[in-house]
């Protein structure tokens, strides 16, 4: 139901979690985080309130400059710590959170299954992660890989991934909201304003179709195919 991520220099956690705080208002039942360590991905999540995801982080490492969050409201499987997202694929190459349903999630699981992927989720969102990391076993870079998988999905989505030892997020909308922040050398992305609003008032809302890339020195907007397209920011007026 909410999403959160963020690129740049110093630690990522405390604004995924404030982030995951200021979205508490659209409702959840579960939320997690997952950072990019220096060697991999971390994941925490937990069902319930951030609140207990954060007090399930306190002896964790967690510690990186980029990051992804989530607060579920569950439409495919139970409200447990399994089904929270961020999910990744096995080998925790890629970690993807997802707002939204894919339509297909039933025929891509079983194609990926044949194909010897395991879930560990009940969830429609686990299939993008395996999604993705077939086309990266099948040779392709992280951003062809992503795009690949993207297109294979049908029904709503706002999606952002990461990929490990990478400082890049990877986002894409269809029928889901989603928001860019941009602040000097720093980057968010989310379902909604509020998430980052502390930190940055520069905001692109995209469009359907979108698919963006971040890293610490920008924001490439591109539609599915990798054309570019033109998307300005505003800057948001709030009254706190
Ligand atoms: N359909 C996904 C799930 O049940 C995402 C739900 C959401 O938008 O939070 O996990």
């Amino acid at each position: 139901c909410g999403i959160i991520g963020r690129v740049g220099d110093g630690n990522a956690l405390e604004t995924l979690l404030t982030g995951l705080e200021n979205l508490e208002y659209r409702g959840y039942d579960s939320a997690g985080v997952a950072v990019q360590n220096g060697s991999g991905i971390d994941v925490q999540k937990r069902s319930g309130k951030v609140e207990t995801l954060i007090d399930s982080i306190e002896n964790e490492s967690l510690e990186g400059a980029v990051g992804i969050g989530h607060t579920r409201w569950s439409t495919h499987g139970p409200p447990t710590d399994e089904n929270a997202h961020p999910h990744t694929d096995s080998t925790e190459d890629v970690a993807v959170v997802h707002n939204g349903i894919i339509e297909n999630y039933a025929a891509l699981r079983s194609r990926l299954q044949d194909n010897g992927y395991e879930f560990t989720s009940d969830t429609d969102t686990e299939v993008v992660p395996h999604l993705i990391q077939y086309y990266l076993d099948g040779g392709l870079e992280n951003e062809a890989a992503f795009r690949r998988a993207i297109e294979e999905l049908e029904g709503s989505y706002a999606i952002t991934a990461m990929f490990s030892g990478e400082h890049v997020l990877y986002a894409a909308r269809q029928g889901s909201p989603l928001v860019v922040g941009i602040e000097d050398g720093e980057y968010f992305l989310a379902s909604d304003v509020p998430a980052f609003l502390e930190y940055t008032d520069s905001v692109v809302y995209l469009e359907d179709g979108d698919v963006v890339i971040v890293d610490e020195d920008g924001v490439e907007f591109t539609d599915l195919e990798g054309n570019p397209v033109d998307r300005e920011p505003e800057t948001v007026e709030w009254d706190p």
